[in-house]
């Protein structure tokens, strides 16, 4: 199928999700996550009208950038080492995965407007996973307000990786209570207004629970 297709019953689910849950299909962002694809199947996530687009490694960013010129919103997705910030920090418009002090401080050195940030949050308390612990996320922010670079948009989280609709669920609805707290607070350094959160398998339950960037990879443009 092309990526027009898979785009139609994509849009489709986006709308009955949005509705269950008393909300508007505009309110919600898909990154189209082309990381797993060759170039020209980015091209026609492009030309399906699709302007975000996610990438978790510097390499496939940089072959991508270049074949699409400036085409597209870049979202870096993945975990981003230190010693590779100041190749991507320039590049790209989000950083979804924004979890420790040390990176922090590297994109602060490096960055030369403010970047978009989201703090990735390992909700599920899953050991392997990266992200921050939800008790730790507004000790965090306050830390970063020294680092004028760095906005937070949001926060960002991935679902463990179970059948157990509830389970998901949980996860993206604790999510959703901590980045309504933050934003409540109004702090300078984190308007935190954003949720990213749903991927190909579960973004009808993120967007039940408030997302507005959901990460769609496989589900519509192929693995
Ligand atoms: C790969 C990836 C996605 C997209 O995953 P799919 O299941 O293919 O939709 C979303 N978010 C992150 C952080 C990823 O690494």
């Amino acid at each position: 199928m092309d990526v027009a297709e898979k785009a139609q019953t994509i849009e489709a689910k986006i709308k009955q999700a949005a509705e269950r849950s008393g909300r508007s299909a505009e309110q919600i962002q898909v990154v189209a996550v082309t990381k797993y694809v060759s170039n020209e199947r980015a091209i026609e996530a492009v030309q399906a009208g699709y302007r975000h687009l996610g990438e978790n490694r510097l390499e496939g960013l940089l072959e991508k950038q270049e074949y699409l010129q400036g085409k597209a919103t870049w979202h870096f997705i993945g975990s981003l080492q230190s010693r590779k910030v100041k190749d991507v920090i320039n590049k790209i418009d989000y950083l979804h995965s924004l979890d420790r002090i040390s990176l922090a401080k590297e994109i602060q050195k490096r960055a030369e407007k403010k970047v978009r940030c989201f703090i990735q949050v390992n909700v599920s308390g899953e050991g392997q996973k990266h992200g921050i612990e939800p008790e730790k996320v507004l000790d965090f922010i306050e830390q970063l307000s020294k680092y004028d670079k760095i906005v937070i948009e949001g926060l960002m989280t991935m679902a463990p990786n179970t059948k157990d609709e509830e389970i998901i669920r949980k996860c993206f609805h604790d999510l959703a209570q901590i980045q309504n707290q933050i934003h409540t607070r109004q702090m300078p350094n984190a308007p935190c207004k954003e949720l990213s959160m749903g991927m190909s398998n579960d973004y009808e339950i993120a967007i039940e629970e408030g997302s507005t960037f959901i990460r769609i990879g496989t589900a519509l443009v192929g693995e």
